[in-house]
């Protein structure tokens, strides 16, 4: 007899461009890596759920299958919230022990949250047998994060980590709800993308998400449209004058650099498309490097380790570099020539040493599979 029911798995990602812009109704181009969350669960005869994650408190965190917003708190409202959106969109899930175990650096601007979420929800689709199609978990992992554990994300992460396709990137459309996988065969170019996790996560990250996110809904609302979206096939300037026509005293700079950069950052994703379906993947990285410099100066979302790790990356010979993830700290990603990665990643360290900044977490990612499930019996 066996003691385990289901095992879902699934994995975090990382975002090549298309950064602020999901909430935007935009597109962004993530994919899934390597690092992955696993869920392993027990059926349980009664209503009660228990959670334990590796390298967390030895004691499980309890809550009742028929859990609301505000029973549970810290990293077990991720999971809690799975059981509250389920029952909230009529599915029944039966009591469970959960146990969780990961290795996507958390708080890393790599979604270890959408990882864990994502990697619970396959495993209860098939402890309960409930058929979700990955979109529909995605938006009821989403609905967890935006409303059981509160914090104001887009649907990027979970429809990456559901996604996600070895040797491919996710083109997600946020207006669409698809995600479409697009062929990125990274070794076959002769390239690699690396990955630099600052370390840094600074405390105000999800006061100033939720700023800018008013700013772009308040925006949409001058130029009368649902959202920014609506006004992506129009001339950026064009956009940017219409800002100002209202009575009052105009939109003001802030408004319109955020507005730039999320128009620009959407056709920088539409680029990046063609030149991934085109086979000219080294000539992504200019696009890249001007998503960082968008995000920096129009955006303001990256912090001096971000610029820091970016400006040493190209100067170690990095094809483009950018943030990736919400920004105030969190990865940099870097495109290097095969044999550069180490390189490259070594020119970051010294950067960092040299500016007393505490030293990187570094390595490459290989584009791999989406969310599933493992074993179940
Ligand atoms: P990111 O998704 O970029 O890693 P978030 O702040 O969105 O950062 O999510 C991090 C949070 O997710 C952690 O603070 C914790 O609450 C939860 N989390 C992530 N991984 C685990 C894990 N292995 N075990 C328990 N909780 C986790
Ligand atoms: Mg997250």
């Amino acid at each position: 007899m066996t003691d385990i029911d289901a095992v879902g798995s699934a994995p975090g990602r990382v975002n090549l461009i298309g950064e602020h812009t999901d909430y935007n109704g935009g597109f962004a181009l993530p994919l899934a890596l390597p690092h992955r969350a696993t869920a392993t669960l027990r059926r349980r005869d009664d209503r009660n759920v228990t959670v334990l994650s590796d390298g967390r408190e030895a004691v499980p965190v309890e809550f009742d299958v028929e859990t609301k917003p505000g029973d549970v708190e810290g990293w077990a409202a991720y999971i809690a919230g799975l059981f509250w959106a389920l029952r909230e969109a009529g599915h029944e899930v039966p009591g469970a022990d959960i146990r969780i175990s990961s290795d996507v650096p958390s708080g890393a601007g790599l979604s270890s949250s959408a990882a864990l979420e994502c990697s619970v929800l396959t495993g209860l689709d098939a402890l309960a047998g409930l058929g979700l199609d990955p979109t529909t978990m995605a938006l009821l992992a989403q609905r967890t994060e935006n409303h059981y554990v509160g914090a104001p994300t887009g649907l990027m992460d979970q429809m990456a980590s559901m996604h996600g396709r070895e040797g491919h990137v996710v083109l997600f459309d946020a207006a669409a709800v698809t995600a479409e996988p697009i062929p990125c065969d990274l070794a076959a170019a002769g390239l690699s993308l690396l990955i630099v996790n600052t370390r840094v996560h600074h405390q105000h990250a999800d006061g100033e998400y939720g700023e800018r996110r008013r700013t772009c809904e308040d925006a949409a609302r001058r130029l009368g449209v649902e959202s920014l979206r609506d006004v992506q096939d129009h001339a950026v300037e064009q956009v940017l004058a219409r800002l100002d026509d209202g009575s009052d005293a105009g939109a003001g700079d802030v408004m319109r650099r955020r507005v730039r950069h999320v128009l620009t950052e959407n056709q920088r994703v539409e680029e990046t498309v063609e030149l991934l379906r085109s086979g000219r993947l080294r000539e992504i990285g200019p696009l890249l490097t001007a998503s960082h410099v968008s995000l920096r100066d129009d955006y303001e979302v990256t912090v001096q380790e971000l610029d820091v790790a970016v400006d040493a990356a190209l100067e170690a010979g990095a094809l483009g570099a950018r943030m990736t993830g919400g920004g105030f700290g969190g990865s940099i990603i870097a495109l290097v020539d095969d044999g550069q990665a180490t390189a490259v990643a070594e020119a970051v360290r010294d950067a960092f040493a040299g500016n007393g900044f505490t030293a990187p977490d570094t390595f490459v990612a290989v584009p791999s599979a989406g969310a599933g499930v493992v074993s179940s019996s």
